[in-house]
Protein backbone atom coordinates (compact mmCIF):
# COMPACT_ATOMS: atom_id res chain seq x y z
CA UNK A 1 0.00 0.00 0.00
CA UNK A 2 1.21 3.48 -0.59
CA UNK A 3 -0.86 6.33 0.79
CA UNK A 4 1.57 9.26 -0.42
CA UNK A 5 0.66 12.03 -3.74
CA UNK A 6 3.04 11.99 -6.29
CA UNK A 7 5.39 15.08 -6.22
CA UNK A 8 3.22 16.37 -8.95
CA UNK A 9 0.05 16.19 -6.81
CA UNK A 10 2.04 17.43 -3.62
CA UNK A 11 2.60 20.89 -5.61
CA UNK A 12 -0.87 20.92 -7.31
CA UNK A 13 -2.23 21.20 -3.89
CA UNK A 14 -0.36 24.04 -2.47
CA UNK A 15 -1.13 25.91 -6.00
CA UNK A 16 -4.62 25.33 -5.40
CA UNK A 17 -4.80 25.83 -1.82
CA UNK A 18 -3.20 29.49 -2.15
CA UNK A 19 -5.28 29.90 -5.28
CA UNK A 20 -8.50 29.22 -3.10
CA UNK A 21 -7.55 31.28 -0.51
CA UNK A 22 -6.37 34.47 -2.27
CA UNK A 23 -8.73 34.24 -5.66
CA UNK A 24 -11.86 32.35 -4.50
CA UNK A 25 -13.07 32.76 -0.77
CA UNK A 26 -12.70 36.32 -0.66
CA UNK A 27 -15.14 36.45 -3.76
CA UNK A 28 -17.35 33.93 -2.25
CA UNK A 29 -19.72 35.79 -0.86
CA UNK A 30 -20.17 38.30 -3.38
CA UNK A 31 -20.64 35.38 -5.64
CA UNK A 32 -23.60 33.94 -3.39
CA UNK A 33 -25.31 37.02 -2.72
CA UNK A 34 -25.23 38.69 -6.22
CA UNK A 35 -25.70 35.44 -7.61
CA UNK A 36 -23.52 36.82 -10.61
CA UNK A 37 -21.88 33.75 -12.45
CA UNK A 38 -17.92 33.33 -11.59
CA UNK A 39 -16.27 33.91 -15.29
CA UNK A 40 -13.32 35.85 -14.17
CA UNK A 41 -12.61 32.55 -11.42
CA UNK A 42 -13.33 29.92 -13.99
CA UNK A 43 -10.98 31.23 -16.60
CA UNK A 44 -8.32 31.47 -13.81
CA UNK A 45 -9.32 27.46 -13.59
CA UNK A 46 -8.79 27.14 -17.06
CA UNK A 47 -5.18 28.66 -16.71
CA UNK A 48 -4.44 26.71 -14.45
CA UNK A 49 -5.37 23.35 -16.30
CA UNK A 50 -8.43 22.46 -14.14
CA UNK A 51 -11.29 22.34 -16.64
CA UNK A 52 -9.01 20.37 -19.08
CA UNK A 53 -8.20 17.45 -16.44
CA UNK A 54 -10.68 15.29 -17.78
CA UNK A 55 -10.24 16.51 -21.73
CA UNK A 56 -8.45 14.31 -24.23
CA UNK A 57 -4.90 16.06 -24.78
CA UNK A 58 -5.70 16.42 -28.65
CA UNK A 59 -8.90 18.55 -28.21
CA UNK A 60 -6.94 21.40 -25.27
CA UNK A 61 -6.92 18.75 -22.34
CA UNK A 62 -4.54 17.02 -19.91
CA UNK A 63 -5.79 13.92 -19.81
CA UNK A 64 -4.84 13.69 -16.17
CA UNK A 65 -5.54 10.61 -13.85
CA UNK A 66 -8.70 10.59 -11.54
CA UNK A 67 -7.35 11.26 -8.42
CA UNK A 68 -5.43 14.57 -9.27
CA UNK A 69 -9.69 15.54 -10.37
CA UNK A 70 -10.20 14.61 -7.06
CA UNK A 71 -7.94 16.49 -5.36
CA UNK A 72 -8.65 20.02 -7.43
CA UNK A 73 -12.09 19.23 -6.39
CA UNK A 74 -11.06 19.25 -2.88
CA UNK A 75 -9.32 22.38 -3.10
CA UNK A 76 -11.39 24.59 -5.08
CA UNK A 77 -14.17 24.01 -2.53
CA UNK A 78 -12.00 25.06 0.07
CA UNK A 79 -12.35 28.29 -1.68
CA UNK A 80 -15.55 28.40 -3.18
CA UNK A 81 -18.43 25.20 -3.59
CA UNK A 82 -19.92 26.90 -6.87
CA UNK A 83 -16.84 26.85 -8.22
CA UNK A 84 -16.54 22.97 -8.41
CA UNK A 85 -19.55 22.67 -10.60
CA UNK A 86 -17.40 24.44 -13.44
CA UNK A 87 -14.57 22.01 -12.45
CA UNK A 88 -16.85 19.30 -12.51
CA UNK A 89 -18.97 19.84 -15.44
CA UNK A 90 -15.55 20.78 -17.77
CA UNK A 91 -14.66 17.03 -16.91
CA UNK A 92 -17.77 15.70 -17.55
CA UNK A 93 -18.28 17.00 -21.29
CA UNK A 94 -14.72 16.25 -21.62
CA UNK A 95 -15.09 12.43 -20.71
CA UNK A 96 -18.49 12.40 -22.66
CA UNK A 97 -18.26 14.18 -26.05
CA UNK A 98 -14.24 13.18 -25.54
CA UNK A 99 -15.81 9.36 -26.18
CA UNK A 100 -18.64 10.00 -27.97
CA UNK A 101 -18.85 13.12 -30.05
CA UNK A 102 -18.26 13.38 -33.52
CA UNK A 103 -14.82 15.62 -34.75
CA UNK A 104 -16.68 18.45 -35.31
CA UNK A 105 -18.49 18.54 -32.14
CA UNK A 106 -14.95 17.55 -30.18
CA UNK A 107 -13.87 20.81 -32.23
CA UNK A 108 -16.29 22.97 -31.25
CA UNK A 109 -16.47 22.52 -27.68
CA UNK A 110 -13.57 20.50 -25.91
CA UNK A 111 -10.83 23.33 -26.04
CA UNK A 112 -13.15 26.30 -25.39
CA UNK A 113 -14.02 24.37 -22.44
CA UNK A 114 -10.66 23.14 -21.13
CA UNK A 115 -10.05 27.36 -21.23
CA UNK A 116 -13.34 28.55 -19.17
CA UNK A 117 -15.00 30.18 -22.38
CA UNK A 118 -17.69 27.98 -22.73
CA UNK A 119 -19.93 25.56 -20.33
CA UNK A 120 -21.42 22.63 -21.17
CA UNK A 121 -24.31 21.55 -19.15
CA UNK A 122 -25.44 18.14 -18.44
CA UNK A 123 -29.06 18.03 -18.84
CA UNK A 124 -30.59 14.62 -17.75
CA UNK A 125 -33.89 15.43 -14.86
CA UNK A 126 -36.83 16.43 -15.80
CA UNK A 127 -40.07 18.38 -14.32
CA UNK A 128 -41.78 14.48 -13.89
CA UNK A 129 -38.44 12.35 -13.35
CA UNK A 130 -35.23 12.68 -11.47
CA UNK A 131 -34.13 9.01 -9.42
CA UNK A 132 -35.42 7.41 -11.71
CA UNK A 133 -34.35 8.79 -15.12
CA UNK A 134 -34.41 5.86 -17.32
CA UNK A 135 -38.33 7.07 -17.35
CA UNK A 136 -37.71 10.52 -18.70
CA UNK A 137 -39.92 11.61 -21.38
CA UNK A 138 -38.03 14.29 -23.57
CA UNK A 139 -38.06 12.62 -27.34
CA UNK A 140 -35.57 13.08 -30.36
CA UNK A 141 -37.44 12.48 -33.39
CA UNK A 142 -35.58 11.88 -36.86
CA UNK A 143 -36.35 14.67 -39.40
CA UNK A 144 -34.45 14.54 -42.37
CA UNK A 145 -30.74 14.20 -41.67
CA UNK A 146 -31.11 14.94 -38.27
CA UNK A 147 -33.56 14.96 -35.11
CA UNK A 148 -35.91 17.35 -33.78
CA UNK A 149 -36.00 17.48 -29.78
CA UNK A 150 -38.96 18.37 -27.41
CA UNK A 151 -39.19 18.31 -23.97
CA UNK A 152 -37.88 20.03 -20.64
CA UNK A 153 -35.21 19.71 -18.42
CA UNK A 154 -34.95 20.73 -14.95
CA UNK A 155 -32.71 21.26 -11.96
CA UNK A 156 -30.05 21.97 -14.55
CA UNK A 157 -26.96 23.67 -13.25
CA UNK A 158 -25.14 26.03 -14.73
CA UNK A 159 -28.21 26.17 -16.82
CA UNK A 160 -28.71 29.62 -16.95
CA UNK A 161 -25.09 30.51 -18.36
CA UNK A 162 -24.01 27.25 -20.40
CA UNK A 163 -23.52 27.62 -24.18
CA UNK A 164 -24.85 24.11 -24.75
CA UNK A 165 -26.02 21.39 -22.72
CA UNK A 166 -25.82 17.43 -23.31
CA UNK A 167 -29.45 16.53 -23.49
CA UNK A 168 -30.68 12.85 -22.51
CA UNK A 169 -34.03 11.98 -24.99
CA UNK A 170 -35.90 9.41 -25.92
CA UNK A 171 -35.81 7.98 -29.56
CA UNK A 172 -37.43 5.07 -29.01
CA UNK A 173 -40.63 5.32 -27.04
CA UNK A 174 -41.05 1.66 -26.00
CA UNK A 175 -37.26 1.30 -24.80
CA UNK A 176 -36.97 2.81 -21.27
CA UNK A 177 -33.51 3.18 -20.53
CA UNK A 178 -32.36 1.35 -23.62
CA UNK A 179 -34.52 3.80 -25.70
CA UNK A 180 -32.27 6.93 -24.76
CA UNK A 181 -29.95 8.78 -26.84
CA UNK A 182 -27.51 11.76 -25.87
CA UNK A 183 -27.10 15.19 -28.01
CA UNK A 184 -25.34 17.82 -28.00
CA UNK A 185 -27.66 20.88 -27.95
CA UNK A 186 -25.84 24.28 -28.80
CA UNK A 187 -28.59 26.47 -26.41
CA UNK A 188 -28.66 29.63 -28.62
CA UNK A 189 -30.94 27.48 -31.22
CA UNK A 190 -34.27 28.31 -31.87
CA UNK A 191 -36.95 26.64 -29.60
CA UNK A 192 -34.85 26.83 -26.41
CA UNK A 193 -36.11 28.68 -23.72
CA UNK A 194 -34.64 28.79 -20.21
CA UNK A 195 -35.90 29.95 -16.98
CA UNK A 196 -34.29 30.52 -13.67
CA UNK A 197 -34.75 28.49 -10.45
CA UNK A 198 -34.33 30.32 -7.29
CA UNK A 199 -31.81 28.31 -5.07
CA UNK A 200 -31.00 28.14 -1.22
CA UNK A 201 -27.34 27.73 -1.83
CA UNK A 202 -24.99 27.34 -4.62
CA UNK A 203 -26.61 30.61 -5.99
CA UNK A 204 -23.86 31.32 -8.55
CA UNK A 205 -24.03 28.21 -10.55
CA UNK A 206 -27.95 29.69 -11.84
CA UNK A 207 -29.87 26.40 -12.04
CA UNK A 208 -32.22 26.38 -14.84
CA UNK A 209 -35.09 25.02 -16.39
CA UNK A 210 -34.35 24.24 -20.16
CA UNK A 211 -37.44 24.04 -22.37
CA UNK A 212 -36.45 22.34 -25.49
CA UNK A 213 -39.54 22.97 -28.71
CA UNK A 214 -39.02 21.04 -31.84
CA UNK A 215 -34.77 22.35 -31.47
CA UNK A 216 -33.21 20.91 -34.69
CA UNK A 217 -29.97 19.44 -34.54
CA UNK A 218 -27.76 17.38 -36.68
CA UNK A 219 -26.71 13.87 -36.77
CA UNK A 220 -23.44 14.87 -35.87
CA UNK A 221 -24.60 16.20 -32.53
CA UNK A 222 -25.74 12.45 -31.65
CA UNK A 223 -23.13 10.87 -28.94
CA UNK A 224 -22.83 7.12 -29.71
CA UNK A 225 -25.57 5.38 -31.04
CA UNK A 226 -29.28 5.45 -30.34
CA UNK A 227 -30.38 4.01 -27.62
CA UNK A 228 -26.93 4.10 -26.21
CA UNK A 229 -27.38 7.09 -23.62
CA UNK A 230 -27.57 5.24 -20.48
CA UNK A 231 -25.21 2.12 -21.75
CA UNK A 232 -22.46 3.81 -22.91
CA UNK A 233 -22.46 7.61 -22.46
CA UNK A 234 -23.57 7.66 -18.49
CA UNK A 235 -21.34 4.53 -17.93
CA UNK A 236 -17.98 5.12 -16.36
CA UNK A 237 -18.78 8.08 -14.85
CA UNK A 238 -18.91 6.97 -10.83
CA UNK A 239 -15.25 8.93 -10.40
CA UNK A 240 -17.50 12.22 -10.80
CA UNK A 241 -19.37 11.36 -7.39
CA UNK A 242 -16.15 10.89 -5.94
CA UNK A 243 -15.45 14.31 -7.01
CA UNK A 244 -18.55 15.53 -5.95
CA UNK A 245 -17.15 13.81 -1.74
CA UNK A 246 -14.45 15.27 -2.19
CA UNK A 247 -15.58 18.66 -2.56
CA UNK A 248 -18.04 18.57 0.14
CA UNK A 249 -15.01 17.11 2.10
CA UNK A 250 -12.99 20.22 1.47
CA UNK A 251 -15.70 22.44 2.62
CA UNK A 252 -16.19 20.21 5.45
CA UNK A 253 -12.43 20.23 5.78
CA UNK A 254 -11.54 24.37 6.39
CA UNK A 255 -14.77 25.15 8.48
CA UNK A 256 -12.65 22.63 11.17
CA UNK A 257 -9.79 24.55 10.31
CA UNK A 258 -11.20 27.56 11.08
CA UNK A 259 -13.53 26.40 13.55
CA UNK A 260 -10.46 24.83 15.71
CA UNK A 261 -8.21 28.36 15.31
CA UNK A 262 -11.14 30.17 17.15
CA UNK A 263 -11.80 27.84 19.90
CA UNK A 264 -8.27 28.27 21.21
CA UNK A 265 -9.07 31.85 20.98
CA UNK A 266 -12.57 32.42 21.84
CA UNK A 267 -12.75 32.26 25.86
CA UNK A 268 -15.87 31.35 28.14
CA UNK A 269 -16.02 30.49 31.61
CA UNK A 270 -12.34 31.90 31.75
CA UNK A 271 -11.13 29.27 29.71
CA UNK A 272 -10.76 28.78 25.96
CA UNK A 273 -13.96 26.91 24.41
CA UNK A 274 -10.86 24.27 23.06
CA UNK A 275 -10.46 23.07 27.11
CA UNK A 276 -14.22 21.99 27.24
CA UNK A 277 -14.66 18.87 26.35
CA UNK A 278 -18.24 19.15 24.83
CA UNK A 279 -16.55 21.28 22.35
CA UNK A 280 -12.95 19.06 21.35
CA UNK A 281 -15.03 15.48 21.52
CA UNK A 282 -17.18 16.79 18.13
CA UNK A 283 -14.00 18.38 16.71
CA UNK A 284 -12.32 15.41 17.35
CA UNK A 285 -15.35 13.26 15.75
CA UNK A 286 -15.73 14.93 12.82
CA UNK A 287 -12.37 15.60 11.69
CA UNK A 288 -11.81 11.50 12.61
CA UNK A 289 -14.99 10.80 10.03
CA UNK A 290 -13.88 13.49 7.49
CA UNK A 291 -10.48 11.83 7.06
CA UNK A 292 -11.98 8.17 7.14
CA UNK A 293 -14.20 9.49 4.08
CA UNK A 294 -11.51 11.21 2.66
CA UNK A 295 -9.51 8.04 2.45
CA UNK A 296 -12.47 6.20 0.97
CA UNK A 297 -12.86 8.88 -1.67
CA UNK A 298 -8.67 8.65 -2.53
CA UNK A 299 -9.21 4.44 -2.81
CA UNK A 300 -12.08 5.00 -5.13
CA UNK A 301 -10.37 7.32 -7.36
CA UNK A 302 -7.14 5.00 -6.63
CA UNK A 303 -8.96 1.87 -8.13
CA UNK A 304 -10.90 4.26 -10.90
CA UNK A 305 -7.13 5.01 -12.03
CA UNK A 306 -6.54 1.10 -12.31
CA UNK A 307 -9.47 0.55 -14.55
CA UNK A 308 -11.10 -1.19 -11.72
CA UNK A 309 -14.61 -1.39 -10.42
CA UNK A 310 -15.29 0.95 -7.79
CA UNK A 311 -18.74 1.44 -8.63
CA UNK A 312 -19.92 0.35 -4.87
CA UNK A 313 -17.08 2.89 -3.57
CA UNK A 314 -18.26 5.97 -5.38
CA UNK A 315 -21.78 5.80 -4.32
CA UNK A 316 -20.79 5.27 -0.69
CA UNK A 317 -19.01 8.46 -0.69
CA UNK A 318 -21.87 10.27 -2.38
CA UNK A 319 -24.15 9.85 0.36
CA UNK A 320 -21.86 9.74 3.26
CA UNK A 321 -19.80 12.94 2.41
CA UNK A 322 -22.33 15.64 1.61
CA UNK A 323 -24.16 14.65 4.93
CA UNK A 324 -21.14 14.29 6.94
CA UNK A 325 -20.14 17.83 5.33
CA UNK A 326 -23.91 19.33 6.58
CA UNK A 327 -22.96 18.15 10.43
CA UNK A 328 -19.73 19.09 10.31
CA UNK A 329 -20.50 22.49 8.92
CA UNK A 330 -23.43 22.77 11.17
CA UNK A 331 -20.78 21.93 14.13
CA UNK A 332 -18.68 24.47 13.38
CA UNK A 333 -21.45 27.29 12.75
CA UNK A 334 -22.97 26.42 16.73
CA UNK A 335 -19.25 26.84 17.76
CA UNK A 336 -19.00 30.27 16.45
CA UNK A 337 -22.28 31.21 18.42
CA UNK A 338 -24.25 33.71 17.30
CA UNK A 339 -21.95 35.15 14.99
CA UNK A 340 -21.79 31.90 13.08
CA UNK A 341 -25.60 32.79 12.35
CA UNK A 342 -24.59 35.59 10.32
CA UNK A 343 -23.91 36.12 7.20
CA UNK A 344 -20.80 37.68 8.27
CA UNK A 345 -18.74 34.19 8.56
CA UNK A 346 -18.85 31.91 5.68
CA UNK A 347 -20.60 28.27 7.61
CA UNK A 348 -24.10 29.38 6.90
CA UNK A 349 -23.42 29.76 2.94
CA UNK A 350 -21.49 26.50 3.17
CA UNK A 351 -24.23 24.58 4.38
CA UNK A 352 -26.65 25.92 1.97
CA UNK A 353 -24.28 25.32 -0.63
CA UNK A 354 -23.31 21.22 0.71
CA UNK A 355 -26.56 20.38 0.83
CA UNK A 356 -27.67 20.62 -2.72
CA UNK A 357 -25.37 17.56 -3.20
CA UNK A 358 -27.47 15.57 -0.86
CA UNK A 359 -29.74 15.27 -4.13
CA UNK A 360 -27.80 16.59 -7.16
CA UNK A 361 -26.17 13.73 -8.95
CA UNK A 362 -28.31 10.88 -7.02
CA UNK A 363 -29.91 11.71 -4.20
CA UNK A 364 -28.75 9.64 -0.92
CA UNK A 365 -31.37 6.95 -1.05
CA UNK A 366 -30.64 6.04 -4.68
CA UNK A 367 -26.99 5.87 -3.78
CA UNK A 368 -27.84 3.67 -0.93
CA UNK A 369 -29.61 1.40 -2.94
CA UNK A 370 -26.28 1.26 -5.79
CA UNK A 371 -24.38 0.33 -2.59
CA UNK A 372 -27.35 -2.54 -1.46
CA UNK A 373 -27.27 -3.89 -5.25
CA UNK A 374 -23.28 -3.98 -5.46
CA UNK A 375 -23.19 -6.01 -2.21
CA UNK A 376 -26.47 -8.05 -2.28
CA UNK A 377 -27.20 -7.91 -6.16
CA UNK A 378 -30.15 -7.34 -8.02
CA UNK A 379 -32.34 -8.79 -5.44
CA UNK A 380 -31.73 -5.92 -3.28
CA UNK A 381 -33.87 -3.66 -5.60
CA UNK A 382 -37.31 -2.54 -5.46
CA UNK A 383 -37.88 -2.82 -9.20
C1 LIG B 1 -27.78 21.28 -6.52
C2 LIG B 1 -28.37 20.40 -7.59
C3 LIG B 1 -27.76 20.33 -8.82
C4 LIG B 1 -28.33 19.55 -9.83
N1 LIG B 1 -27.76 19.55 -11.07
C5 LIG B 1 -28.31 18.80 -12.06
C6 LIG B 1 -27.76 18.83 -13.38
O1 LIG B 1 -26.79 19.54 -13.66
N2 LIG B 1 -28.35 18.07 -14.34
C7 LIG B 1 -29.43 17.28 -14.09
O2 LIG B 1 -29.89 16.60 -15.00
N3 LIG B 1 -29.99 17.24 -12.85
C8 LIG B 1 -29.46 17.99 -11.84
N4 LIG B 1 -30.03 18.00 -10.59
C9 LIG B 1 -31.21 17.20 -10.35
C10 LIG B 1 -30.90 15.94 -9.53
O3 LIG B 1 -30.10 15.04 -10.23
C11 LIG B 1 -32.24 15.33 -9.09
O4 LIG B 1 -32.85 16.27 -8.24
C12 LIG B 1 -32.06 14.02 -8.35
O5 LIG B 1 -31.66 13.00 -9.23
C13 LIG B 1 -33.35 13.59 -7.63
O6 LIG B 1 -34.43 13.64 -8.49
P1 LIG B 1 -35.77 14.42 -8.09
O7 LIG B 1 -35.39 15.76 -7.61
O8 LIG B 1 -36.72 14.32 -9.21
O9 LIG B 1 -36.33 13.64 -6.83
P2 LIG B 1 -37.26 12.32 -6.83
O10 LIG B 1 -36.71 11.31 -7.75
O11 LIG B 1 -38.67 12.74 -6.99
O12 LIG B 1 -37.02 11.83 -5.34
C14 LIG B 1 -37.55 12.54 -4.22
C15 LIG B 1 -37.07 11.86 -2.95
O13 LIG B 1 -37.53 10.50 -2.95
C16 LIG B 1 -36.43 9.63 -2.76
N5 LIG B 1 -36.60 8.39 -3.52
C17 LIG B 1 -36.86 8.25 -4.84
N6 LIG B 1 -36.92 6.95 -5.17
C18 LIG B 1 -36.68 6.25 -4.03
C19 LIG B 1 -36.59 4.87 -3.71
N7 LIG B 1 -36.75 3.92 -4.64
N8 LIG B 1 -36.32 4.52 -2.42
C20 LIG B 1 -36.14 5.47 -1.47
N9 LIG B 1 -36.20 6.79 -1.71
C21 LIG B 1 -36.48 7.18 -2.97
C22 LIG B 1 -35.23 10.39 -3.28
O14 LIG B 1 -34.02 9.90 -2.75
C23 LIG B 1 -35.54 11.81 -2.83
O15 LIG B 1 -35.16 11.97 -1.49
C24 LIG B 1 -29.50 18.79 -9.58
C25 LIG B 1 -30.09 18.86 -8.32
C26 LIG B 1 -29.56 19.66 -7.34
C27 LIG B 1 -30.24 19.75 -6.01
Amino acid sequence: MDFAFSPEQDELIRTLRGFARKELQPRSAHWDKSGEFPWEALRQMGELGLLGLRIPADHGGQDSDYLTFGIAMEEIARGDFACTYGLQLAGLAGEILGRSGSDEVKARWLPSTARGETIVALALTEPGVGSDAANLACRAEREGDGYAITGEKSGISLGMVAQAAIVFARTDPAGRARGVTAFLVPLDLPGVSRSPLRDMGTRAIGRAVLAFDRVRVPDAHRLGEEGTGFYQVMQGFDYNRVGIALACLGVAQVSLEETMGYVKERKAFGRALATFEGVSFPIAEAATQVDACRWLCYRALWLADRGQRHTKESAMTKWWAPRLAVDTIHQCLLFHGHYGYTDELPFEQRMRDVIGLEIGDGAAEVMKMVVARELMGRESLPY
